[in-house]
């Protein structure tokens, strides 16, 4: 590998110098940086536009060097931590290219931020439903190549469903177009949704066309509080079948509520939940339900209320709009005051069949027990999607070590549950090598001829999102 000042001299010349520099330490970590995960990579180039993307592959590509893509830096598996080789930051592909409200589209850079975006939809009286948490840095491009989630993934979708079409430029340095304005399109395979949730593995999405709704008008938040996980999983049910069609269904347990619970922001709620007989087995359920009209939304509320007193729901409130929002904010920061409690934690994204989250909850209690460590989950319940936490102290290599061996047991949990040891964050470097244990020997192996086709140098991402 060619030392730090050739490669960033060599590029230089070949795209042009103020595109290539060293990376920061910043641009060597993500989101996992408190596992201690740093990278290392020889340059860091910022291209001004797709072609010069297409530029910086094609050298790439022709010099055998490996390329990790890099959007906002907040992903939770260490997937934009270089190992080697060239960082391509997406920051300066930062344009909205159009922005059509007529037509419900626009047309994005890879590298304009989510909340960026969602502030320009809503000025002009639309709304792009995807919300991942860590909106204000992450890329839309990021968005895209992990197929975000977020609370409202359970009514709108992943950040999949929004995308019409992609800019892309594929090995060894060819920029492509797929899909686009059209709303709908069945003439090839579907390329958009393979460059969706790659990781940065099969080529860099330079731009993406999507899709935009009008927002709700009508708004009702409605709070459930379950005496166990057994009750809450029939309330998880009972928001199915009721008739309220939530958009966000989110889940916060026992453990969670122990470092949260004291500033739930809605009157007598913190009172309430220290009051119940066992407030650790306790579960909070949180829904948001939309709609046009005040009065048929309100009484969706009311049904969801109706069906949770059935499930054995302590206590329910369905508090204004303005209360609903500072609820969201306290949701945002459960996971920092659970992390408080002993400096760190290790914090997964399985998903299991919805009918059994309360499976996943016991059995990953009981993994945390096994292993003399703290616990605490919360997470999308309406996508069986559950942030099982670890709790540890960063500087106690024991913990740590019990963590990961936790952590272990916790994806075998959920796939013998039926389900997969990521349900939006993606594999990463942290947990890539798990595909054989969720798929069968002839799917992996589609898998692996899909990244051998598409990068037959192995040099997107090496490592990562691996059987
Ligand atoms: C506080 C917090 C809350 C979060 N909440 C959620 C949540 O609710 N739901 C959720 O799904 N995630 C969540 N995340 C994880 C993360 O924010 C998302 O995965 C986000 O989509 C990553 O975007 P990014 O731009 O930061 O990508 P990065 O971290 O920069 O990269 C992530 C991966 O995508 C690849 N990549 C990035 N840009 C491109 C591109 N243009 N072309 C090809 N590959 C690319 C990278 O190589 C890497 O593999 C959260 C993270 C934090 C820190």
């Amino acid at each position: 590998m060619a030392a730090v000042t050739t490669l960033v001299r060599e590029l230089g010349a070949a795209i042009g110098a103020r595109y290539v520099r060293a990376p920061s330490a910043e641009e060597l970590e993500d989101g996992t940086r408190w596992t201690g995960l740093r990278g290392s990579a020889d340059a860091l180039i910022a291209p001004p536009d797709a072609e010069t993307v297409a530029q910086a592959v094609r050298w790439c590509y022709e010099h055998d060097v490996p390329i990790t893509v890099r959007g906002g830096g907040t992903g939770l598996s260490g997937g934009a931590v270089p190992d080697g080789g060239v960082v391509l930051s997406m920051e300066r592909l930062n344009q909205v290219r159009s922005l059509e409200p007529e037509w419900w589209r626009c047309e994005v850079e890879a590298g304009v931020t989510t909340h960026q975006l969602q502030r320009r939809v809503r000025e002009v009286g639309l709304s792009y439903p995807p919300d991942p948490g860590a909106g204000a840095t992450s890329h839309i491009g990021g968005n895209l190549a992990t197929n975000a989630g977020g609370p409202h993934a359970f009514g709108h979708g992943q950040t999949r469903a929004w995308v019409l079409g992609v800019e892309a430029v594929l090995a060894p340095g060819e920029l492509v177009r797929i899909g686009g304005p059209t709303r709908k399109d069945v003439a090839g395979y579907d390329l958009t949704s393979l460059l969706v949730g790659s990781e940065g593995t099969l080529g860099v999405i330079t731009a993406a066309w999507l899709r935009l709704v009008p927002p709700a008008t009508a708004e009702q938040t409605v709070l459930g509080l379950f005496p166990g996980i057994r009750s809450a999983q029939e309330g998880i049910q009972g928001a199915f079948t009721c008739g309220a069609v939530p958009v966000a269904l989110e889940l916060l347990d026992g453990g969670t509520l122990q470092d949260a619970g004291a500033t739930l922001p809605i009157e007598g709620a913190a009172i309430e939940w220290q009051s119940l007989p066992d407030p650790t087995s306790a579960v909070l359920l949180v829904a948001n339900i939309e709609g046009d009209l005040v009065e048929a939304t309100a009484a969706r509320g009311d049904a969801l209320i109706d069906a949770w007193q059935e499930a054995g729901a302590a206590w329910t409130a369905a508090p204004s709009a303005a209360a609903a929002s500072t609820l969201g904010e306290w949701r945002a920061g459960v996971s920092g005051a659970v992390a408080a409690r002993r400096g760190g934690k290790l914090s997964e994204d399985v998903a299991v069949p919805t009918d059994r989250v309360a499976d996943l909850l016991a059995g990953s209690a009981a993994v945390a027990r096994r292993h003399g460590l703290e616990h605490a989950a919360w997470g999308h319940a309406g996508d069986g999607n559950i942030h099982c936490t670890f709790l540890l102290d960063p500087s106690d290599p024991v913990r740590r070590d019990r963590a990961d061996q936790a952590a272990e047991e916790l994806f075998s949990l959920a796939i013998s549950l039926g389900g997969t040891v990521s349900g939006e964050h993606g594999l990463g470097r942290l947990k890539t090598g798990h595909l054989g244990e969720q798929w069968g020997e002839a799917a992996v192996a589609a898998h692996r001829a899909i990244k051998e086709a598409l990068d037959p140098k192995g040099l997107f991402g090496p490592g990562r999102k691996t059987d």
